[in-house]
């Protein structure tokens, strides 16, 4: 999954216009993926000058 880092967005809105799903939504100054939504096509990673997004994997759960 992709995780935008607070910390580091400035809310520009790259990854906005470049996510072909529309996954990525503006939330109190930042933006976040929603996963649900999500095709894992890396592109908001490559656009984003800031390097604030990075993909992290799914923790794996243990039943
Ligand atoms: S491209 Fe990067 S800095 Fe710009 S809004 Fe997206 S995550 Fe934030
Ligand atoms: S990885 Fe692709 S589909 Fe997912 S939020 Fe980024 S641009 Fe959108």
């Amino acid at each position: 999954m992709f995780v935008i880092d607070r910390e580091k967005c400035t809310d520009c809105g790259e990854c906005r216009d470049v996510c072909p799903c529309e996954a990525i939504e503006e939330r109190d100054g930042c933006c976040e993926v929603v996963p649900d939504l999500c095709a894992e096509c890396g592109a908001c990673m490559d656009v984003c000058e800031f390097g604030a997004i990075e993909e992290r994997e799914i923790p794996s759960r243990t039943v």
